[in-house]
Order: C-alpha cells, then structure tokens, then sequence
C-alpha cells in the first residue's frame, strides 16, 4: 500500500493555540499527556523516548523546534540539520499523538528577555564552552511546558547536564511536571546517536568511536581511589587520537557535575570533543548511589 493511504492518527501542530485546544479535549478526557521535546532530524534514540512516554502516557506530543535561543554559534544553528519531512513518518510509524512544530516567532516575540539563575551548573562543561546555551535552553522548555503543561516530559542522558538543568528550573519554578531521563541509544559500534553524526565522514564516524570506547574502557577500570589518574589516562586516550579534538573529559558528581571524589555517591564521566567541525557529547554513569 503506498505510504499515502496508511491513515495515521498523528495530529500536526504549527501554532500553539489549536495545539492547546486538543490537548485540552484530551485533557478533559482525562488522558494523561507525555511530552517529548527535540529539534528534529529524529533517529532511534529520539523515538525511544516517545516508546518510553507512550507507555506510561494516554497522548504523546513531540515538539520539533531547532532553538535559536540555545545556539551561541550561528554558523551551527544555520547548518542544524532539518528533515522535517522524513521525522513526520518517523513519528507516523512509532503512532506519535501529536506534533508540535512551530516557526520561531509563534515562540518568541522580538526582543524577549530571559535568565534564570542556575547557579553553578550553568557554567561548568558545556556551559564552559557553550556561553549563554543553558538560558536558551530553559527558556525554550519552559516555554514548551507552559504549552502543552504536559504531566510527564522525556529527556535523554545523552545530555546529562540538560537534565539537571532543567530538573533546577522545574524545582525553581515549581513547576508540576514530572522529569525522567532515559538512556543513551548507540550505534552498534557504540557512538551514541545524535542528529549531528549525519555531518560525520565515514572516517570521522571511525575517529568518534574513541569517545565511547574511551567511556567504556573507564567503566571497566574505575577505581573510586584514583579519579584523577584514571581522568588523566581517558584525556589522553582521546588526545592520542587523530582528528578529534578534546573540549573536557571530567568525572562529575552526578548531581553538581563538580568533580567527583572517594567520596561522592553518584558519579558520572563526561566527555566533549570536535571531530572535524562536527562537536559532539557522550557520558557513561560510573556509580549509581
Ligand atoms: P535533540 O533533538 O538533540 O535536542 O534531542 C532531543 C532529546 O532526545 C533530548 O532529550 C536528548 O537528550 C534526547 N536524545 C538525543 N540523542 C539521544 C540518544 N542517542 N539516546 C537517547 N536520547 C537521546
């Protein structure tokens, strides 16, 4: 049957008033609403979270929104990759509710102003090397949240620092939205996926390996009494690798991403490097509490 004749129930939304109004019928159905929000370009890790809310939500809505407000480089908002129509029967097939992709100004105004004092999170690892992506992050969310009020949101541990990002401003704000992180999804030879690894060459596909193979080797390895040496040893595994440039390799407190000791219950290792023009993120949880 061509693709055109299988009827999907997914709803597509441009604007967020008609989004708000079938959420409220849904609502008043008392159907419980889990909310998926990404900037496109879907790939499995994408779809496991709406699996993930699907399960324990009556309705699902992804949002697809490429964030302006989060990019501090405008040459990597411009080249984001877009494949909106490819993630429509992405979302078709995994039987997604509803679809929220708006255009800018249906989010922002001109001029908007936004900061929310995250305290230290918002300038350790990425925040280091990304000024200004945390404010436009939790603007976004926040903005996203208030839509569609949904009473569960899905986030990946890909971006570990977003989600404790993101946990502060619902705690801050107080906002009743439950959070759940859910795992990495990895290519086969274990680069975890993201919309960016399209822009990698097959040989920068082979040198980004060592970003996963390095996070594995240190699960294999971690010694609680030699954080430091063991940091030192993955940075230059990832340094002796041609074609990758390190950003940080850090063992964090789980929860403060500050550096972890003997001591910390929660610890996490996480690692940013360029591989070519193409900048890309992974962590690995060392100890759960
Ligand atoms: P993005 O479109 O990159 O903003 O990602 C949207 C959501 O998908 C975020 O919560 C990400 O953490 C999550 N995500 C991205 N890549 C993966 C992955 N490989 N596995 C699981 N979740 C992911």
């Amino acid at each position: 049957m061509p693709n055109s004749l299988i009827s999907t129930g997914l709803k597509i939304f441009n604007a967020k008033k008609s989004l708000q109004q079938y959420l409220l019928q849904e609502k008043a159905l008392t159907n419980t609403i889990g909310l998926v929000p990404t900037m496109g370009a879907l790939h499995p890790g994408h779809l496991s979270l709406i699996e993930q809310a699907k399960q324990f939500n009556d309705k699902v809505v992804c949002s697809i929104f490429v964030n302006p407000t989060q990019f501090n480089d405008p040459k990597d908002l411009e080249k984001y990759p877009r494949t909106i129509e490819k993630d429509i029967e992405l979302l078709e097939q995994v039987n997604c509710s509803a679809l929220f992709n708006p255009p800018v100004n249906e989010i922002y105004d001109d001029n908007e102003q936004w900061h929310l004092d995250l305290g230290a999170l918002e300038f350790l690892l990425e925040g280091k090397f990304r000024p200004g992506h945390y404010q436009g992050v939790t603007q976004v969310v926040y903005k996203l949240f208030d839509i569609v009020k949904p009473d569960t949101a899905y986030f990946g541990q890909k971006d570990y620092q977003q989600f404790l990002v993101i946990s502060k401003m619902v705690e801050l704000l107080k906002m009743p939205v439950k959070l759940v992180m859910c795992p990495i999804l990895r290519e086969a030879d274990g680069l975890a996926m993201s919309s960016r690894n399209i822009h990698l060459s097959q040989e920068e596909h082979e040198h980004a390996l060592i970003l996963s193979k390095t996070l594995y080797w240190l699960k294999d390895n971690f010694d609680k009494d030699n954080i430091e040496g063991l940091r030192k040893e993955a940075e230059s595994m990832i340094n002796g690798r041609q074609g990758v440039e390190l950003d940080y390799f850090e063992i964090a407190d789980g929860k403060t991403l500050k550096p972890a000791n003997e001591n910390t219950e929660n610890i996490v290792a996480l690692v940013a490097a360029k591989v070519g023009i193409t900048r890309l993120i992974d962590n690995i949880i060392l100890v759960h509490p």
